[in-house]
């Protein structure tokens, strides 16, 4: 329990922080990517070779500054009572079309007795969309993905999303969700740091199960009384 209180303080601390540089770099970025623009068609004739890493550096540096803006976003504003099946329905039908592209099946099963849950839609999401995309990711081959959802006897949610690939080391489980903790050449390593402070905020729990060689499964747990714990805050 310490362990998890550390890590949540550590995350808070990181989440303004980031935020805050985030917002200030922003505006410089978008100065820089108007002028390489106007300068596009005189590096292209020179040196097309800058140019294409000029903009995916670019584009890497766009997506670690969104990450970092979503946790900047004032908790407990937008929580409402949503259809949870809903939600996770909507993630999985916007990576279909990835997951075509890389080969991967989803199948899915949904707990039809969950009722409304407390939270933020579109947050929750998020965190389902970095998990889902971190699945496929780690099936180059194609696979199948399975979620579920379930409502469990100690008043919980869960949703598990379930892999066919590598695995992770138990070493390196511990790692995950730190800033930067990345394994992939174009990875940022945020995704699962900004799933976690979500999750955080939701009262809610990840846990990672996995076998080297055969697969992972994310679990994560929501409180379904999370309403009356936040109104008496
Ligand atoms: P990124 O995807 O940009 O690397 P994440 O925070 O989403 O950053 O994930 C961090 C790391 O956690 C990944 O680089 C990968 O090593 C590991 N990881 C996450 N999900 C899985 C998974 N389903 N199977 C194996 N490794 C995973
Ligand atoms: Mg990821």
């Amino acid at each position: 329990i310490e362990e998890q209180l550390r890590k949540s303080d550590t995350l808070n601390v990181i989440g303004e922080l980031a935020a805050g540089i985030a917002h200030e770099i922003r505006n410089p970025m978008t100065a820089l990517k108007g002028f390489i623009q106007l300068l596009e068609s005189c590096i292209i004739k020179e040196h097309p070779m800058y140019y294409q890493v000029i903009t995916s550096e670019l584009a890497r540096m766009d997506s670690i500054i969104n990450e970092f803006l979503i946790l900047a976003k004032p908790h407990a504003t937008k929580f409402q009572e949503k259809d949870f099946n809903q939600i996770i329905r909507e993630t999985v039908d916007l990576l279909s079309a990835q997951a075509v592209l890389h080969n991967v099946q989803f199948v899915t099963d949904y707990d039809s007795e969950i009722p409304l849950v407390f939270c933020e839609p579109n947050q929750l999401k998020k965190v389902f969309i970095n998990v889902i995309k971190n699945a496929i990711e780690v099936m180059p081959l194609g696979g199948k993905i399975t979620v579920t959802t379930k409502k469990q006897d100690n008043g919980q949610i869960q949703i598990s999303i379930q892999d066919e690939g590598s695995g992770i080391p138990k070493e390196m489980i511990k790692k995950l969700g730190e800033p930067f903790y990345t394994t992939k050449d174009q990875g940022t390593g945020l995704g699962l740091m900004v799933s976690y402070r979500i999750i955080n905020e939701h009262q809610g729990k990840i846990r990672i199960d996995s076998e080297e060689g055969k697969g992972t499964t994310f679990y994560i747990e929501l409180p379904l009384d999370l309403k009356s714990k936040i109104d008496r805050d």
